[in-house]
């Protein structure tokens, strides 16, 4: 099969045994931001020293090293910092519509989110653009309360 590089793709050849990666999700930031989200908010932890908002929000700084606990709301409009989209099923089928998946730095926040953008072309996204928050009619409080993102 043919398949021309871009200029910007890098190949990483090798075995990968993902087995080996460890991820940790900090319980106390989760469930601050579980919590906000019943009331249809997000809230994440501000560190007093930097100034970095984090959502989830950790214990500690990542920049400073030091234990943070400044609760601080953020908004549910952010911004596109990166995506990618989905052509095609498991099986190589494509796709009728294609599934854009993004990282969002919501406002007030300095990390970003994952989150599905619709109603929008998959050629118009851009790194940069504004996007909001579209809701579940019921927040129930679990990550997926945010059903998507669409274009501000
Ligand atoms: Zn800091």
């Amino acid at each position: 099969m043919a398949f021309e590089m871009g200029e910007e793709t890098r190949q990483v050849p090798g075995t990968w045994d993902i087995s080996t990666y460890r991820y940790k999700i900090e319980g106390r930031g989760l469930n601050l931001l579980t919590e906000a989200m019943k009331e249809g908010k997000i809230r994440g932890v501000r560190c007093h020293e930097c100034g970095t908002v984090y959502v989830p929000g950790p214990t500690f700084c990542r920049k400073c090293f030091i234990d943070i606990d400044e609760v601080v709301e953020v908004k549910d409009t952010g911004e596109v910092v990166s995506y990618a989209v989905e052509m095609s099923n498991m099986r190589g089928e494509p796709l009728d519509e294609k599934r854009i998946t993004a990282m969002i730095k919501l406002d007030g926040s300095d990390t970003w989110i994952v989150g599905t953008i619709t109603d929008i072309d998959w050629e118009d996204v851009e790194v940069g653009m504004k996007v909001k928050s579209v809701w579940v009619d019921e927040p129930a409080g679990k990550l997926n309360d945010i059903d998507h993102f669409e274009p501000l």
